[in-house]
């Protein structure tokens, strides 16, 4: 036997008792005859004393940082307590040991506060995962795996595994692709999810399924992706929308419940598609706090719905504004006292080509009722009063206005409201807020292409009363600048994403469930039948023997796990990342493969490693 416990279990009640622990030598700390050793494991780490009467035997056998040691000997209490750590209260006097393993020195400190570059651990992740930050993020990510199984098994969803070797039907993201050996000049693919599989399960009849499983994407890796992720991936037959948000928004209250003990209570607010893109500038509001979007201008086009008080800021002169196809503003609250460097320094932030506008206009409402602004030559005390009561802004309030094309101000508003919520600490605070949003748009025009892709998945249904514009209506756009006025840019889809505190963390749709609907969507997508039915046959057919109404959902699991672990970074939550390249640094991943490979796969390079 190796132990007789772990590095984190002894306690007072233990004293006198003769245990034996194995685990890395985290510190060794000589004090004159006696020596030191903090033993860490899995479960913690415990201090072991080496008496006099061993020192013999170190100096013939002497520890080092990471060494792998067994020790045995009695628990005693402390005199010296340390408060710091739960066996802080005893320590071992060791009457024997043995290195079980030599280490060679870490190439960076195994302490919470590291001293090795990002590189460096990926290279060492096997090192970096014996940090105690990473342990707690593995466990916190198996916590919120259990959960989860707990809460689906409990409401009788069934675990169905799914190939990974399947056909490549690329939509959406590119594919990661296998060659086969055995059928020579031919491809897998890996799965980007499990989308039709689930949807094929409905069809055999299991009414609930769910799958932790990875999800392949072969993407240009943007902040915080990663090619191989984790997605919960869910489906159920005979629903509606109403019982998918309710199943889910159980889930996450329930893995709330179980990992951070977090009774969430409230309703989980929901919000469409069209009012969070007005309100808020994205489609992933974060809604810990208020600082709506304003808008003073838009073309009627892009919003038919809504109130248009274009002729608050246009016609005055003011040549920004008038010659703008679109005039943002946020009320920031209580900084009508930014200093000139303040305002000059956040103008400078909406010029970095990430945000990329040419400037930022400034109305201060001071707190004795009066207006102060850089546009005062344009504009009376009585329209800024009147642009502030639209701007929803309170005396104190610093009024910040972004004009320009829709797109792009709408997105810089929508960062220009983040970038303040940060400096105003309003994202610090660690509450959860969950938001459904709903009411997506069925397509999004690819410029490109010029055509419509599905904004989802081409397997979401429309909503029932905009299926007739799409049955009805010529998906060719004629005039691409006016993409926006086709009738297809306006209808709506049964799709929903769940959102936590600005982060997107699951997404899901009811889908098309009849052979002919799916084939016309393939059409709006601009698919010929032939096309449609060289990668999909396998679903139209199965639509064809009994399909019954279905839905789903799922949720991007490393992300989710990161929210709850309090981190930006999923690839913290994740044992064996890859990097910012897609590589795995550790295996030196991707790399050549031997000529009879490729001779075996039948695969000519035209170009080498
Ligand atoms: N398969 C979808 C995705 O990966 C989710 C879903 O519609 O269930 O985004």
């Amino acid at each position: 036997m190796y132990r007789t416990h772990t590095c984190g279990e002894l306690r007072t009640e233990h004293a006198a008792q003769t245990v034996t622990l194995a685990g890395w030598v985290q510190t060794k700390r000589e004090f004159g005859k006696i020596t030191f050793v903090d033993l860490r494991d899995r479960y913690g780490i415990t201090q072991l004393l080496f008496g006099e009467a061993l020192n013999a035997q170190l100096a013939a056998n002497p520890l080092g940082r990471e060494f792998v040691l067994q020790a045995t000997g009695t628990v005693n209490e402390r005199s010296n307590k340390n408060a710091n750590i739960p066996t802080g209260d005893v320590e071992i006097a060791v009457t024997s040991f043995k290195i079980l393993n030599k280490s060679e020195v870490p190439p960076f400190t195994i302490q919470d506060d590291t001293d090795g570059g990002d590189e460096l651990r990926m290279k060492y992740r096997y090192l970096d995962l014996r940090r105690n930050a990473l342990k707690k993020n593995l466990e916190l990510r198996y916590a919120v795996g259990r959960s989860t199984r707990n809460y689906l098994h409990e409401n009788n969803f069934m675990d169905i595994e799914t190939p990974f070797l399947i056909k490549s039907t690329p939509e959406g993201a590119r594919d990661f692709v296998v060659p086969s050996r055995m059928n020579g000049g031919q491809f897998y693919a890996l799965p980007q999810s499990p989308q039709t599989f689930k949807q094929l399960l409905m069809v055999s009849g299991y009414d609930r399924y769910y799958q932790i499983v990875k999800c392949f994407r072969d993407e240009d890796l943007r902040a915080d992706r990663q090619p191989e992720f984790t997605q919960i991936d869910c489906e159920m037959a005979f629903v509606e929308q109403e019982d998918i948000l309710q199943m889910f928004e159980g889930l996450v209250k329930r893995i709330f419940k179980d990992v951070k003990n977090i009774d969430y209570t409230e309703t989980v607010e929901r919000m469409t598609w069209e009012n969070a893109m007005w309100h808020y500038g994205n489609d992933k509001p974060d809604i810990r706090f208020d600082m709506r979007i304003c808008n003073l201008k838009f073309p009627a086009h892009t919003f038919p719905t809504k109130e248009n008080i274009n002729h608050l800021i246009s016609g005055a002169g003011f040549g920004v504004f008038d010659d703008a196809e679109t005039v943002l503003a946020i009320a920031a609250k209580g900084c009508a006292d930014y200093t000139r460097k303040q305002t000059d320094e956040l103008t400078e932030w909406v010029k970095r080509p990430q945000i990329g506008m040419k400037g930022l206009v400034f109305i201060k409402c001071n707190t004795d009722g009066t207006f102060k602004s850089s546009v005062d030559k344009f504009y009376s005390e009585d329209k800024l009063k009147a642009i502030a009561e639209a701007a929803n802004a309170q005396a104190g309030d610093l009024i910040l206005i972004l004009a320009g094309a829709e797109e792009r101000t709408r997105k810089a508003t929508s960062d220009l409201r983040m970038e303040m919520a940060t400096r105003l600490g309003l994202r610090k605070n660690t509450a959860f807020k969950l938001l459904w949003v709903i009411d997506f748009p069925l397509f999004e025009y690819a410029e490109e292409d010029n055509r419509w892709v599905a904004r989802h998945h081409p397997f979401t249904s429309p909503k029932p009363d905009h299926i007739a514009t799409m049955i009805n209506n010529n998906p060719v756009i004629e005039d691409a600048a006016k993409y926006l006025e086709h009738p297809y840019s306006n209808i709506k889809a049964n799709a929903y994403d769940l959102v936590l505190n600005g982060n997107e963390i699951g997404g899901g749709s009811i889908r098309i469930f009849q052979r002919e609907l799916q084939e016309k969507m393939f059409a709006a997508l601009g698919m010929t039948e032939e096309e449609a039915n060289h990668k999909f046959g396998f679903l139209l057919g199965a639509f064809e023997f009994g399909a019954p109404p279905h839905g789903g959902l799922a949720f991007g699991f490393d992300r989710l796990c990161a929210i709850l672990g309090g981190s930006e970074s999923i690839r913290d939550f994740i044992a064996f990342p890859k990097n910012n390249s897609g590589r795995d640094v550790m295996l030196d991943a991707p790399s050549s493969i031997d000529d009879k490979q490729l001779v075996e796969l039948q695969i000519k390079l035209d170009v080498k490693a």
